[in-house]
């Protein structure tokens, strides 16, 4: 790809900068804590670009980011203690993890397979008007790539992924430049994943006493979370060649192993983005009762490739 254009934030660059979401493509943008890699939420292969431009060697789940507290409720359950939260703090450096709704739009590799969603509503006015004149929630994390710091100007976006987007919308300096407070609110006590932009202080005041975890999903604070780690019911068996009885095949390139109750293929042309961005999704279909197991193609350790052979074998681990 070539050089991403760095436009100055105008109302026609957002204009531009909300057509290339809508399009699929990737917008790096300036928020209060860091800038953001941009996609749209509910688009499978946008999100899969944002793993593949940052390089991240696993799925850990991304913040979406939506103009306002109606447009959460449309993809979160909020109960009382969420939305008195995000009455309090939003828009602002706060980001809450709560269950998804069933009717929630967003790609399920965005939420990494899980049952719950991270969101915000950020307050710098370039990302208030870009979430409205895009219309879709945008997922963003940190526009830099895995294990780099956070990047608070846009000239520190065009090192970091200068190739691999579209566009950066340059807004100046992010005022925080801290990231933004993570509170999971789907337990009985409201849990802090990662300090941020509003402190525990403020966070307590409002919500009374607040437990500290961890912000690794995969790093399960009680043995019992494990089972909120998507791993299918189905045992899972990766590296198949031939078909045992019963088993749905999870296929990967044009030549599907024969034999197997139903397939669907990850990629038929051997893409391991498109395959990333199918990965949740048709797992989800092929966990059926009536099924004995789905058994996977192997799949190059390359590229995207990485990330979902390590998801794929957390989930083959997870079983009894
Ligand atoms: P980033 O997108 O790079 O700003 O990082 C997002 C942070 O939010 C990470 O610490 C994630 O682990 C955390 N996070 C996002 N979604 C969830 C979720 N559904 N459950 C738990 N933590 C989450
Ligand atoms: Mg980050």
């Amino acid at each position: 790809m070539a050089k991403a254009d760095i436009l100055p934030a105008t109302p026609n660059a957002i204009a531009h900068a909300a057509k290339l979401l809508r399009a699929g493509q990737l917008v790096a943008f300036p928020t209060e804590t860091v800038y953001g890699l941009g996609g749209d939420a509910t688009n499978d292969g946008a999100v899969a670009a944002i793993f593949a431009a940052k390089d991240r060697p696993r799925f850990n789940p991304l913040i979406v980011h939506v103009p306002s507290l109606s447009e959460a409720e449309g993809l979160a359950a909020f109960d009382q203690r969420a939305r008195i939260a995000a009455q309090h703090f939003w828009p602002g450096p706060l980001t809450l993890v709560l269950r998804r709704r069933d009717d929630c739009g967003v790609s399920l590799l965005a939420s990494a397979g899980l049952a719950t969603i991270a969101v915000r509503v950020p307050v710098h006015p370039v990302a208030q008007a870009l979430l409205r004149a895009t219309g879709r929630p945008l997922a963003a994390p940190s526009a830099n790539r895995s294990g780099r710091v956070s990047p608070t100007e846009a000239s520190h976006v065009a090192a970091e992924l200068g190739e691999r987007i579209a566009l950066i919308l340059d807004g100046g300096s992010c005022a925080v430049g801290l990231e933004s407070t993570v509170l999971d609110l789907t337990g009985a006590t409201p849990t802090l994943l990662r300090p941020g932009g509003v402190t525990m202080e403020a966070l307590t005041a409002l919500l009374g006493p607040i437990a500290v975890g961890d912000s690794d999903p995969d790093a399960p604070r009680s043995p019992g979370q494990l089972a909120s780690h998507y791993a299918p019911r189905l045992p899972l068996r990766m590296a198949a060649t031939a078909p045992q009885p019963g088993e749905a095949l999870l296929a990967f390139g044009p030549h599907p192993v024969s034999g197997f109750v139903e397939t669907l293929n990850l990629s038929a042309k051997r893409d391991v983005t498109e395959a990333a961005a199918n990965l949740f999704a048709m797992l989800r279909r092929l966990d059926r009762p009536d099924f004995t197991g789905i058994a996977v193609m192997p799949i190059p350790d390359s590229g995207l490739g990485r990330a979902i052979n390590d998801r794929l074998r957390r989930a083959a681990a997870a079983r009894p």
